[in-house]
């Protein structure tokens, strides 16, 4: 092995987490080298964006670089999410939230936007090693080591000051260092593709919102609907592993999983009119188990970015957000290190990135038990809750003058347990607070 190689700042991984930290660490005038084991542009699921990820695009410089190429990508103005089920709907305009900030977004492809960001950070200065894969990890020493192996196979050594693990579900710290913690959803599947959706002048369709349809049958299923500019959508659908036991199919085997892709679209009569003509073109895939959590998210010398801490669930397209966010509220505090001051990570990083992360798993506890499913579909639903709901559905779970996410969980129950009553709802969670 060859001398060992030094930089300011390692990071693992070119997603959003590693490219949007880099570009704010580039801001600074540190060096910055990432470690990223594919090539770009290279496939990632999780294509629908939240309004409130354009505040972190923008905050890291990375927001202009998307908006020049929306039209060559096909990127698709985003102002909202749609709900069926059956044949009640229902939706969310995000530009009519509680919350102060941006209320639209786009719906993306992630190869081509990932790819963005990356290039975006390298024109600032960061050096990307692509082809090159983190094989170790040594955080014993002051400042951290990781041995690498490149595009030959050959492997080396590199040292920084600071280590950001950002390498999403590769999960390399929690992995190498015993961090996993298990996560308290039970085991959900995803299956799915990006197809032709052959939407055309269908009203009761708005291709600037995301589709969540849950399933007619059974309410523990749902389907995502995301449509880009082309006339293309990611199109997946997420249940419970024993929702998929009566199906045949093989996890390696795109033609089976098509088929039963096809057969679990066929379930929904109100869905499978959405798309009567639409058609699968590309090979369907699946992950199973993806809900991930650890101990801790940072210590003196590392800190764990987005997917590689974190990841609670697809359902309200959180996961970009998170990586963003938590992005922008690590580099600050590895600059400080940097400077050599002391950090007190647990307080200024877990816990306020935590706390928004929980307003995000009480919605989705929420929605699989049910209840928010009733909260979406209320036709009575009050104007001023449908604001603070819409905050949520486009990322603000950070804002803490949101009355409803103060004790969510709880109040999300009672507020649907109003909703099936059709009781005015709200003195429930005390909206007053805001007037
Ligand atoms: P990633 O984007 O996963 O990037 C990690 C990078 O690290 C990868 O490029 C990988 O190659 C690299 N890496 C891994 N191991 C190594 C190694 N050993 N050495 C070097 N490099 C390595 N989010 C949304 O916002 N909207 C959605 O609609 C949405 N839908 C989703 C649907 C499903 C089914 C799932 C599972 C997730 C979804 N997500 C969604 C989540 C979203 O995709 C992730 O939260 C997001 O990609 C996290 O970004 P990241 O930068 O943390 O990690």
């Amino acid at each position: 092995m060859n001398s060992i190689q030094h930089t300011d700042v390692l990071i693992i991984g070119a997603g959003p987490s590693g490219s949007s930290a880099a570009a704010l660490l580039r801001k600074k005038g540190y060096a910055v080298t990432i470690i990223e084991k594919q090539y770009f542009p290279r496939f990632s699921i999780g294509e629908s964006l939240l309004p409130q990820s354009m505040v972190f695009l923008e905050e890291a410089g990375l927001l202009d670089t998307v908006r020049k190429h929306v039209e060559e990508y096909a990127f698709q103005f985003k102002n909202g999410a749609a709900f069926l089920k059956g044949q009640q709907r229902s939706f969310y305009d995000f530009t009519e939230k509680f919350s102060e900030g941006p209320g639209t977004t786009w719906q993306v492809r992630r190869a081509n936007f990932d790819h963005l960001l990356a290039l975006q950070a390298e024109e600032y200065g960061t050096e990307i090693r692509f082809g090159h894969e983190v094989i170790a990890v040594d955080v014993e020493s002051q400042h951290p080591i990781l041995t690498v192996k490149d595009e030959q196979a050959v492997q080396y050594q590199i040292q920084a000051k600071f280590l950001l693990d950002a390498s999403g579900f590769g999960r390399i710290l929690p992995k190498f260092l015993d961090l996993e913690s298990p996560s308290n959803f039970p085991v959900r599947r995803a299956i799915f593709t990006h197809i032709e959706d052959g939407i055309l002048d269908d009203p009761d369709f708005d291709r600037e919102k995301i589709l969540i349809t849950v399933h007619e049958k059974d309410p523990r299923a749902w389907y995502w609907l995301i449509p880009f500019a082309d006339g293309r959508s990611s199109f997946g659908v997420v249940a419970e592993q024993d929702f998929f036991d009566h199906y045949q199919f093989d996890d390696a085997s795109p033609e089976t999983l098509q088929a039963t892709f096809a057969r679990i679209l066929a379930d929904d009569p109100a869905l499978s009119h959405v798309l009567r003509n639409k058609k699968f073109d590309t090979p369907v895939r699946t992950l199973v188990g993806y809900s991930a959590n650890v101990k801790h998210l940072a210590s003196q010398n590392y800190a764990l970015l987005g997917n590689a801490g974190e990841f609670l669930d697809p359902v309200f397209s959180s996961g970009v957000t998170i990586a963003l966010k938590s992005s922008s509220l690590a580099v600050p505090l590895v600059v400080r290190v940097l400077q050599g001051q002391a950090v007190d990570w647990m307080q200024d990083y877990e816990q306020p990135l935590r706390k928004g992360i929980k307003v995000f798993r009480a919605y989705v506890e929420s929605w699989y038990e049910g209840e928010f499913q009733d909260v979406v579909f209320s036709k009575t639903q009050n104007d001023k809750i449908r604001r603070m709901i819409a905050s949520l559905l486009a990322g603000y779970a950070w804002d803490e003058h949101n009355p409803i996410h103060k004790n969510a969980k709880q109040r999300l129950s009672t507020l649907a347990a109003y909703c099936r009553e059709d009781q005015p709802q709200a003195a429930v969670i005390g909206i007053e607070e805001c007037e």
